[in-house]
């Protein structure tokens, strides 16, 4: 069985489930977040990771008390699963306006359609039973359609592909420089642009972060580490800033 409690308090629980994936696939966390016996599930995943996924949920919260989906962008590791998912539970998904209309190309089938809400770009508030979660704009990091979320009852922002990290031998980044290897590749190559890190980091500043929980890979646990990934991020160049005539050549 997975699923490791990163949070926890009499009312409020985080889950994160990081061993789901098959081994040919990239890597990929999933997180139940319970707050007084209501459950949001974030990025739920492809398909071979839905049947387990649900087994080892269950020893958490029956299904069926998962009130909302989050889906950060559109990628099949994160949203692929939704049909099982919307068929198993009476939840609403929740995913950028920008991707509504694709995800019928995932098997979405008419009757759980009307489910999905369309997030508007500035992001929104989800209430989880009492907690209000914040849904926050994070477009272009990596996807034109792109929001985190921050659970203000647990302190933790759920950063999607931002904090990704790929084949460490851990979960909880302990030495930074050390990690920077596993996620430097990725952020400069899938991330759009310094321009969106630096506006990233300005808006999480105002928030009080005590883990950040990426959907690749390892999390940053603490303020000092927390602090630490955003000024990373912030000064990184990363995708449009590192084009050139070399790369836009005629091969
Ligand atoms: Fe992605």
């Amino acid at each position: 069985m997975s699923g490791q409690v990163i949070f926890e308090s009499e009312e409020h629980k985080v889950i994160l489930f990081e061993e789901l994936t098959p081994s040919s696939a990239v890597q990929a966390n999933q997180y139940l977040i319970i707050h007084k016996g209501e459950g949001v599930l974030l990025d739920p995943g492809g398909h071979k990771v839905f049947s387990l996924l649900q087994s080892d949920i269950a020893k958490f919260l029956p299904p069926k008390k998962i009130k909302y989906v989050f889906l950060s962008h559109q990628d099949p590791d994160i949203v692929a699963s939704l049909n099982g998912w919307l068929l198993i539970t009476d939840a609403e998904a929740y995913i950028s306006k920008l991707w509504l209309r694709f995800l019928p190309h995932f098997g979405l089938e008419r009757h759980v359609e009307e489910r999905v809400r369309p997030i508007e770009d500035k992001g929104t508030h989800i209430d989880l039973n009492g907690c209000e979660l914040v849904i926050l704009p994070a477009h272009f990091l990596h996807s034109p359609g792109n929001f985190q979320v921050y659970d203000p009852c647990s302190k933790i922002l759920f950063s999607g592909d931002l904090g990704a990290s790929l084949n460490q031998p851990y979960t909880v980044v302990e030495n930074f420089e050390e990690h920077l290897k596993y996620m430097e590749g990725f952020h400069k190559r899938y991330m759009a642009s310094n321009k969106v890190m630096k506006l990233w980091a300005n808006m999480v500043r105002q928030l009080d972060i005590e883990i950040i929980a990426p959907q690749h890979g390892a999390i940053f646990k603490g303020k000092d580490m927390v602090n630490k990934f955003i000024e990373w991020a912030e000064n990184l160049e990363c995708g449009v800033d590192l084009m050139n005539e070399n790369i836009y050549s005629i091969p």
